[in-house]
């Protein structure tokens, strides 16, 4: 399958090794330039869990250089830079692929619709991880899964070639039955865990140790349930809890410094506006007050402000 990584950076990097070693054509695509540049003179480095680093020799390119079509085009930009990637990728999507989301937050489905028909969409969540060390560099460790759902099931009733491609590739494809459902269950618990431990500059299994996580957990989950059900959108506060409590073993995820820490500590724009933002201003329009997730999202906001993030 010809394939394009469109925002190719820790994730999207990962999926393309994966991707390109399993027999695909895939082309990264990336608007940073340096790590374009790297990959197009050395290769992509791989660090694995072992600490050996394996290099690849990939297909990398700026978006305005990319002419060629593809059948599947998968987005892995950051949700804030989805709108953009999309625009400059107009001509590549004129030939129609397929686009997969696998991006985290709230609201790409969205986005992806102002430039796709919706029934070339097809939307999942993932919990494969994966670190961009720098330009040309990434470092992973683990494994994981993708659940995935076409936006309109009854125009594309069969994803089986979509997944067994991906299964090939040993990325662990399933169908979601609600797939809306389950990315508002991830955004949950990242609007808890990553903004939390951004603001308090701590882990999961220390957000986890303070005596009041649950006040400050419920505080967001209770206006993500009240969004949701004003939305019709399913989600359980409680289930989502579970599942942030379940994160806090230190022999487990507790030690993981959540991804929007990672960006603040590396002077990068959060994607805090698809989650607790989003909530925010999903409920000014429904009439359903989430003034905790407003908050939240300005208090990130503030913080990026501080450290001069644009
Ligand atoms: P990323 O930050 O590694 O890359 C996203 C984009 O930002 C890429 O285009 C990358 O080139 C660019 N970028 C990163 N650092 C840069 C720098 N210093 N200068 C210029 N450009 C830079 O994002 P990611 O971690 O691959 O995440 C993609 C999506 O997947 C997000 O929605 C994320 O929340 C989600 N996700 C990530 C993980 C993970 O473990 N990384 C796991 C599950 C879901």
């Amino acid at each position: 399958m010809k394939i394009a990584i469109a925002g190719a950076g820790a994730m999207g990097s990962r999926f393309g090794v994966k991707l390109q070693s399993a027999g695909n054509q895939v082309t990264l695509i990336d608007n940073w330039v340096d790590h374009v540049t790297t990959i197009q003179r050395q290769g992509l480095t791989v660090t694995t869990d072992d600490g050996a680093d394996h290099v690849y020799q990939m297909t990398a390119k700026r978006p305005q250089d990319v002419t060629e079509s593809f059948d599947l085009v998968i987005l892995f930009t950051k949700a804030m830079q989805m709108d953009q990637m999309l625009q400059q990728l107009s001509g590549v999507l004129g030939n129609h692929p397929i686009v997969l989301t696998l991006a985290n937050g709230i609201g790409n489905i969205e986005t992806i619709e102002r430039h796709v028909p919706k029934d070339h969409v097809v939307a999942g969540t993932t919990v494969w991880s994966s670190s961009l060390t720098g330009p040309g560099h990434i470092t992973v460790t683990g494994t994981g899964s993708i659940s995935l759902q076409a936006m309109v099931p009854a125009k594309f009733p069969d994803l089986s070639g979509l997944i067994a491609t991906l299964n090939d590739a040993g990325l662990n494809a399933s169908p979601a039955d609600n797939v809306l459902a389950a990315i508002w269950k991830k955004a949950g618990l990242n609007s808890v865990l990553n903004t939390y431990c951004t603001l308090f500059d701590c882990n999961i299994a220390e957000f986890g140790s303070l005596p009041n996580w649950r006040t400050l957990n419920d505080a967001v989950l209770n206006e993500f349930a009240a969004v949701a059900q004003a939305a019709k959108i399913q989600f359980s506060a409680a289930d989502v809890t579970a599942l942030i409590a379940a994160q806090f073993d230190p022999d487990k995820n507790g030690g993981h410094y959540p991804s929007m820490h990672q960006d603040m500590a590396k002077k990068r724009p959060t994607e805090i506006d698809f989650l607790n933002g989003y909530v925010a201003r999903l409920g000014a329009k429904l009439n359903v007050p989430a003034p905790t997730n407003a908050l939240l999202a300005q208090l990130i906001h503030s913080q990026e402000s501080l450290k001069g993030i644009k």
